[in-house]
C-alpha cells in the first residue's frame, strides 16, 4: 500500500483538513509554504491518465473548496495548484494528488523557464498533437 493509501486508511497520521466519500485533504508534511495542502483521491490511481472521471471531478471540486478556505480562513491572496504527473515531473508519491500552495507577494519562488519555438517547430508539434 502506498503512503497516501495508508493515510486514507488511517494507518498513518495526518493533519486532516477535509474529507468526503471520494477525497481526502491534509497538510503536506514538508510544506513549500504554510498551509500547503494535498488533496488525494481515496481510491489509488497513479496519475491523471488512470483516474476515473468521476473521481477526478470530485478531486477538483475539493481543490476548489479548499482554495476558498485558504483565502477565507488563512487570508491567503492566491495559490498555485500543481499536479506532478509521473516521476519525470517530480512525482514522488505514485498516487494522484493536487498540491495547493499558498503564495504571497513576499515569497521568492522562482518561475518556470520560458523557451522559444524554432521556425516550423510549433507547426510540427501541433500536427502531432491533433493527429
Ligand atoms: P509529489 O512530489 O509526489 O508531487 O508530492 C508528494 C508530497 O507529499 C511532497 O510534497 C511531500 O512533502 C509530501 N509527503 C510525503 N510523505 C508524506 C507523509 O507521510 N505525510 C504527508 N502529510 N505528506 C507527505
Ligand atoms: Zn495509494
Amino acid at each position: 500500500m502506498c503512503i497516501f493509501c495508508k493515510i486514507v486508511a488511517g494507518e498513518l497520521p495526518s493533519y486532516k483538513v477535509y474529507e468526503d466519500d471520494k477525497t481526502l485533504a491534509f497538510l503536506d508534511i514538508k510544506p513549500t509554504s504554510l498551509g500547503h495542502i494535498l488533496v488525494v483521491s481515496k481510491i489509488h490511481y497513479a496519475n491523471l491518465e488512470e483516474i476515473a472521471e468521476e473521481d477526478l471531478s470530485a478531486l477538483i471540486l475539493t481543490v476548489k473548496k479548499l482554495g476558498a478556505k485558504l483565502k477565507n480562513k488563512l487570508g491567503v491572496s492566491g495559490y498555485n495548484i500543481i499536479v506532478n504527473n509521473d516521476p519525470v515531473s517530480g512525482q514522488e508519491i505514485p498516487h494522484i494528488h493536487f498540491h495547493l500552495i499558498p503564495r504571497s507577494k513576499e515569497d521568492s519562488f522562482s518561475s518556470w523557464p520560458k523557451i522559444s519555438y524554432a521556425p516550423g517547430e510549433a507547426d510540427k508539434i501541433l500536427k502531432q498533437l491533433i493527429s
